[in-house]
Order: C-alpha cells, then structure tokens, then sequence
C-alpha cells in the first residue's frame, strides 16, 4: 500500500524506535514531516565516466563488472577491508571498501555495477576507496542529484536519502496546493507536486532552480499574507478610544527636555490612541535613544483614561530597572506602580494579582511573567514590549489577549533593522522612529586594536577606574572550550576564567564582578545591583548585558574577541556606556590576521549610526547572524533566506497585498489551502488565525 502523509515514519522499512526517536529529534515524525525537511545541499551523481575516461579527482559513475570475487582481509581489531578487481572495456581498476565486510558476499563475480566515488592513481593501478555501488539492473541513487540532509547521531544521509525517495515517490502528489492556480500562472510557480520531487531529487539544475524558486515564494508569500491577516484583524477592531490629556502636564513630571524626535512620536502614539482603532506601532530607536520615555507617556495617557498599563521586558535585570525609573516618576502623577517578575513570589505576588484584577494598580512591568495563567487586568488598556526582537509575535499576542476590549500595543525596539527587512518582521506594525539623541551626548571613542596592545588595554582601564569610572569587560564564552571551537585554537576568552585571570594577575587591587547567563537570576541579578551601585570597578561578562542595562557611570566597554560578534551585536554593546556625562570608550580587542575582519570592525569606529551598522551587517553576514537564532520571534523559515531572496520577497508581498484585497480573510473556499499553509507556518503561535 502507498504511504500516506500523516504516515508515521516508522512505518517505513528500517526506522526502528532508535531511529525513530533520532528523526524524532530532526523533527521529523510524519511522512509530510520528511517532504517538508528540505536539503541542505546536494551531491551530484551524474557525471559518468569509463575507467580510462574517468578525471582524477571528480567522483564520477562508473558501470563495471565485478572480475574476480572479493577478498576480505582483517588487518586488525576494528578493521576490515574488502578488495575487488572490477573491469570495463576500457580498463580494471582496485576498488577497497572499510568495514563494510558484507560486501564480500553481496559483490558478485560477473555482475555489472554503478559505482560512483573518486579514481585514484596511475593508469596501470587505478584505485577506488568506498564507492558506492548498486547492481546496474536496479539503480536507485547513481546517476542523479541526491539530497544531503542536516543530519543528527544515529541518521545517516543514505538512510535519510533512502526514506526520502521513498516519500516523494508514493506522496509528492498528494501535497496539498497551496498557491492559486491564477496566482501560479502570473509568477510562473512549478506546482507543489514539482516542487516537493525536484527540491529532494532534482532532475537537473533548472528543476532544482524551479522548485527552490516556488517553495521560497510559496513561505514568503504565506508569511505576508499571515502577517497582513493579523494586521486587518486589528485595524477592524474596534478599541478603546482615548482622550488625550494637555501634554505639558506630563512634561512637568520630567527632569529634562524631551528630544524632537520623542515629541513627534509621542504625536504618534496620541493620534493612535485616540482614534478608536487600537494601536500597533513599533518604535524603532538606536540604544540610549530614551524610549523608555515614550513608554512612560502611553502608560500615562492610559491611566487617565482609566485603563491599565503592561510593561513587559526580556530580562528581570531590565523589568526591574525599568521599574526603578518610572515608578518615582509615575508616581508623582499619582499611578500605582507594580512589578512582576518570576522573583515575586508568594503573598507579594497574590496581592499584585488581586491588584491588578481589581484594577488598583494602572501600571505593571514585568518579564513574560505577565503572560502567566494566574495574570489578569480589570481593563487592560495598553500593552508595551521592550526589546521586541527578544520576543516573537506570540508572546505580544498572548499579552493582548489578556484584554476584553483589544488592547493599544506599543513595541520597542533597539536594534536598527533595514526597511526591507522590517517589513516582514514587523509587517503588522505602523513604524515610528526616534533618529535623535538626546542632547550632551558624546559619541562613543571606538578603537579596534591587536594582542600586542593588550597591556596598553589594561593600563587604560586602570587610568578611567582612577578617574572614578567602570568598565564592561565582555567575552564571547563562559567557560572555556564551551563551543567548541576553543579547542580549535581559537583563543576565546571564557568569562570564568578570564575574570579570574583579571581579578588576580592584572588588577588585584580592582573589585572585579562577573556575570554570566549560566548564573542563577538572583546571582546574576546581586552582581548588577552592585555594579550599578558603583561597588564593582570591573564588570567582566557574557552578552547577557547586551540589552538595556543603564549604567551611567561606566564609560569604558571592552570586548574580546570582538570579531566572534556581529556588527549589530557589537553596537548594542557598546551603547551600554555613553550614558552619563563621561567622555566614554569602546574597545575592540581582536587577535584576528584577516584584513577582511579587521575592515569589518573599523566600521564600528567610523560611525555611530545604528541603521548604517546594521545594513552592513545584513550585507556582510546575513540575516541568520543578524538576529541570533530566532531572534526574530517569526515563524520559522525553512528555505527562504531573509536577504537572500529579497527579490522573491518584494514579489511575494506585492502577490499577498493583491490576493488579500480581493479576499481579505481568505475565506473562499479556492483559499483553503493556502489559509492552511498559512496556519501551519505560525503553527508554534498558538492559534493565532481562528
Ligand atoms: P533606550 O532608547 O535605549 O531604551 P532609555 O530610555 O533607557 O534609552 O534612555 C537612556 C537614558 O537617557 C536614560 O537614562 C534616560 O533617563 C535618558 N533620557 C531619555 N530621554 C532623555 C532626554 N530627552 N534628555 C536627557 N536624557 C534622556
Ligand atoms: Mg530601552
């Protein structure tokens, strides 16, 4: 009986519960799973040759027959070989195969094979090592492109190949269409059944182009649409209509001049609020920026209309620090301000909660926390999330959810992302941008500089301690050896052991503090509080600082191994001093030879502007590295690169603005299977589209 999509893969012949549960942890449990596990790359099979043909060092097939029996030999504990003499017309050849001595048998005298592998040596003692051969009356694998999987221990890519084979051939038919057949003819898409043959087993490279293309479109295409669904959903709410109270009352509760840029996107946020569509706005502001203001104005605003407020934050570190600013500002106005974290925890949390539910308290900050069961509001009115990137589509979703009447959403958000790209990500959002500092700021000195300044690094830090001030110290690893490539001779500098090193060689006479993501919160939080109180000279650390930690008297960043860190990553960095008053310093240590890495850097002390920093970014490593792992908080992509594919992408969100005007809930029923595709692709979203 053919297979069926659901199909278990165990049902297949070989996939035992030790595989099963290797496949399991690729993600791969359905026959529709394995369709949908696209290669990473290819090996080419069809290059065929004869033994006097054959290019040395290109594998190539190679139809042979089998001259003499094979002889196995044991030429120790753990080592098999077997030897076969194998001919064709135009020549014999000696192929060995290791620990395979099955192939003693399963190699018959007089029989022809493909083999594909690599000839070896001299024309009289031609060689190959391991080829692989399939009895030329039943080739499955030689002579076409085969698929070459991630893999994981236990899998091999001929076994993952073989299932693979076995699922296009019984099911590539019976995948569901995703694309209108309309829409297919105007952007010239294969259909899936092409798509899900070709992108496995590829007939050749324009097939393969022509399936990569629709599949790309097909994500790209799905995920606009999913994200323009969510948009309209919101714009057809109806939401609580605000009054917008005289703006100089909230101006008196601060202790300086807002900025130009803070005031037009405060005008922002009062429009949205007031016109009786819920805000969705994303505030987009290099570090130091001052959103956290802006966040202030809306929870405000909120509370004089008689709504509640939810702040949430990526990091106890930063809820708390959020909470230290604005509950004494706030306050002043007369808001009642809470804070909520996994740290408050018994009575402190009860009565938090019976607060917020009797709506006693206008404004909460908190970590995800506050997307918790026990949370509920009397009249949630606006939602803010920091750090957006920190948090996926989800999380801000399931916060709004918390509301009876669609909430206002304000998102914030540090890193600079280029228009094209934020389009995507943030495709459900109106963009604001704070371009503007506030005043008084000097830029941030920038050097990059090599091992042999190492002691001149040091004798800086101790001069700028002496002043008074503090000093981030930040390595790309914990411990040593940790990812790996330590032991490659990449000298990383592990936070652990560096700090150790600094405490007790280079400056014993400094308090130097550690902070890692591998320390317990309390840990990690006790170490902050004590850097910030100015009871540490030296903070040394992992990225865990990297989000907005506010330290105004540290004037001095300096990261190890700075060519480990994206551009981006290495501006967010440094946007942790230049905070205060002090002239501040970046610098970037690198023992890296590569001009290339070095170039990279200099950007860093060209410029302070975060959006040219990212557009490099992008340009240089791609949108992977740009946003650390699902960074982003979207739905997985499985083939489509971000930036890669902007073309596609431009193509596919025209396609999904045109298709979407015409049905704008994909209700009719030729939509079906797109709206599927659609639900599947935010599948780890919860059930963000019923
Ligand atoms: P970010 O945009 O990175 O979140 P913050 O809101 O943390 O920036 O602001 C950084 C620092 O600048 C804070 O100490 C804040 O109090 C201060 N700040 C914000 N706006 C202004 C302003 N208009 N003038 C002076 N200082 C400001
Ligand atoms: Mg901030």
């Amino acid at each position: 009986m053919p297979l069926r999509l659901t199909d278990s893969l165990r049902t297949l012949p070989g996939v035992g519960p030790a595989r099963a549960g290797s496949l399991e942890k690729l993600g791969l449990q359905t026959v529709e799973d394995l369709l949908g596990y696209y290669p990473r790359g290819y090996e080419d099979r069809r290059l065929a040759a004869t033994i006097a043909s054959a290019p040395a060092d290109v594998p190539v097939c190679l139809t042979l027959m089998v001259a003499e029996e094979p002889r196995l030999s044991r030429i120790r504990k753990g080592l098999e070989l077997v030897k076969v003499r194998l001919v064709d017309d135009t020549g014999s050849l000696t192929a060995t195969f290791f620990n395979q001595s099955y192939l003693k048998n399963a190699l018959r005298e007089g029989e022809t094979y493909v083999c594909f592998g690599r000839v070896a040596g001299t024309s009289n003692r031609k060689q190959m090592t391991n080829p692989v051969c399939e009895r030329a009356d039943r080739v499955k694998y030689n002579g076409r492109i085969l698929p070459v999987y991630h893999l994981t221990h236990g899998i091999s890519n001929n076994f993952l190949a073989g299932l693979a084979l076995q699922c296009v051939e019984d099911c590539a038919g019976q995948v569901e269409e995703a694309l209108p057949h309309e829409l297919r003819q105007a952007h010239a898409l294969a259909t899936a059944e092409f798509a899900c043959r070709n992108i496995h087993f590829p007939k050749d490279e324009t097939a393969l182009e022509v399936a990569r293309r629709r599949l790309i479109f097909e994500e790209l295409f799905s995920l606009t649409c999913g994200m323009t669904l969510l948009r309209h959903r919101r714009d057809r709410a109806a939401g609580r209509t605000f009054l917008i109270p005289d703006v100089e009352d909230f101006l008196a509760l601060l202790p300086f001049n807002l900025t130009g840029a803070q005031r037009r996107v405060m005008e922002e946020m009062a429009a949205d609020l007031s016109s009786g569509v819920p805000m969705n706005r994303l505030v987009q502001g290099d570090v130091g920026s001052g959103k956290t203001m802006l966040a202030a104005y809306g929870a405000w605003v909120t509370a004089k209309n008689g709504c509640q407020c939810a702040l949430m934050a990526p990091t106890e570190l930063l809820a708390e620090q959020h909470y230290r600013s604005l509950a004494p500002l706030l306050g002043q106005a007369g808001l009642r301000v809470g804070l909520l974290t996994g740290a408050v925890k018994g009575k402190a949390r009860k009565e938090l909660y019976a607060a917020l539910e009797e709506g006693t308290m206008d404004l909460v900050i908190g970590t995800h926390a506050l997307i918790s069961e026990g949370v509920a509001f009397a009249n949630l009115g606006l939602v803010v999330t920091d750090e957006q990137h920190r948090f996926g589509v989800a999380q801000r979703a399931a916060l709004a959810a918390k509301a009876a009447v669609p909430p206002h959403v304000l998102v914030m958000s540090a890193t600079p992302i280029p228009r094209t790209l934020s389009l995507v990500i943030y495709g459900d959002l109106e963009v604001s941008v704070v371009d503007e500092l506030p005043p008084g700021r000097s830029p941030v000195a920038t050097y990059v500089v090599g091992e042999d300044k190492r002691q001149r690094m040091y004798n800086f830090v101790r001069k700028l301690v002496g002043e008074g001030r503090q000093a981030y110290m930040v390595c790309p690893a914990v411990e040593e050896g940790e990812d790996g490539e330590a032991g490659q001779g990449l000298d990383l500098k592990a936070a652990v052991s560096y700090a150790n090193t600094l405490q007790t060689q280079v400056f014993p006479d400094l308090r130097v503090g550690l902070v890692h993501g591998k320390m317990k919160s309390r840990e990690k939080e006790a170490v902050m509080t004590a850097f910030a109180a100015g009871a540490l000279d030296v903070l040394v650390s992992t990225t865990v600082i990297e989000v907005g930690v506010d330290v105004p008297n540290a004037a001095l960043m300096v990261v190890e191994n700075a060519d480990r860190f994206g551009l981006s990553q290495l501006h967010q960095l440094r946007g942790r001093v230049g905070r205060g008053k002090h002239q501040s310093y970046c610098v970037l240590v690198t023992a890296t030879r590569n001009p290339d890495s070095r170039e990279r850097l200099r950007v860093l002390s060209k410029t302070n502007d975060g959006f040219k920093i990212a557009e490099e970014d992008l340009r240089l490593r791609g949108p992977g590295d740009f946003f650390g792992e699902r960074q982003h908080g979207l739905p997985q992509l499985s083939i489509a690169d971000l930036t890669g594919d902007m073309r596609v992408l431009k193509q596919a969100q025209g396609a999904a603005e045109e298709l979407l005007r015409s049905d704008p809930d994909l209700s009719r029923p030729e939509h079906a299977g797109l709206l599927e595709r659609v639900r599947r692709l935010f599948a780890d979203h919860g059930d963000m589209f019923n």
